[in-house]
């Protein structure tokens, strides 16, 4: 059983304009996926349907085997903590430092004050951050600010990482560093689902790639190309 299938969806925000038009895929725990295509192909909005921000207009989408459409609201919260997600614009409090911004996840979910004092260095150590966690955000690197965000969403054990351009706003170094902590994550187990513009990154992964163009997926291959 895979663990995420999308199984010919149609996503509209505007009646008759299909952003996502039969997209149908699988993938599997433990995989590790980039989705590709130019902007406004559809890729932030398959991020948005699998943490169900978004509903689709048809078609369904399924989680370890079960439909997520007709999840209750009291349900989501156990939706989002088992899919962590990660944004291109990292979404730190500036009023917090590096121990806090992560400790906000697991307070959210009523974590107890052990379990936070235990977990948040713990995935700081993860991310190669020990030393920052007392630090603002003000005082990080781009990269720096990124690997908090992992950390934040990795706070919770998430069976998969999705992550929408994460490295949008930070410099090709940051970013090389980025990516390897998103490895080392995925050979934990943790499946890894990459939205990316970054050719360079794609291309020296050689990772499955998904391409998506015009609400249309139109390759899905192994080790594939940004473009090819
Ligand atoms: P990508 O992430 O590939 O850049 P998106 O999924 O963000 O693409 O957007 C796909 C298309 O959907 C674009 O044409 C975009 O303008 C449109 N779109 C995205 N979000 C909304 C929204 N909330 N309302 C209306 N149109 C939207």
């Amino acid at each position: 059983m895979a663990q995420i299938s999308f199984i010919n969806v149609i996503k509209e925000y505007e009646a008759g304009f299909k952003v996502l038009d039969d997209v149908s895929f699988d993938i599997d725990q433990g995989e590790f996926v980039f989705i590709v295509g130019p902007s406004g192909a559809g890729k932030s909005t398959i991020v948005r349907l699998l943490t169900k921000e978004e509903q689709p207009n048809s078609g369904d989408i399924l989680f370890n085997g079960e439909s997520i459409l007709n999840v209750d609201n009291t349900t989501v919260p156990e939706l989002r903590r088992k899919i962590g997600v990660v944004f291109q614009d990292f979404k730190l409090l500036d009023s917090k430092n590096v121990f806090e911004n992560v400790a906000i996840a697991l307070e959210v979910a009523e974590a107890s004050e052990e379990e936070i004092k235990s977990i948040v260095p713990n995935v700081l150590s993860m991310v190669n951050l020990t030393d920052k966690m007392f630090k603002y955000p003000k005082q990080l690197s781009g990269g720096e600010k990124q690997r908090v965000s992992i950390a934040r969403a990795l706070a919770h054990e998430p069976d998969v990482l999705i992550a929408d351009e994460p490295t949008g706003m930070i410099d090709p170094d940051s970013a090389d560093d980025v990516v390897a902590i998103l490895e080392k994550i995925n050979s934990l187990g943790t499946t890894i689902v990459m939205a990316t513009h970054d050719q360079a990154i794609v291309n020296k992964l050689k990772k499955r790639v998904i391409r998506i163009e015009e609400g249309k997926l139109v390759s899905d291959k192994v080790g594939g190309k940004y473009r090819g």
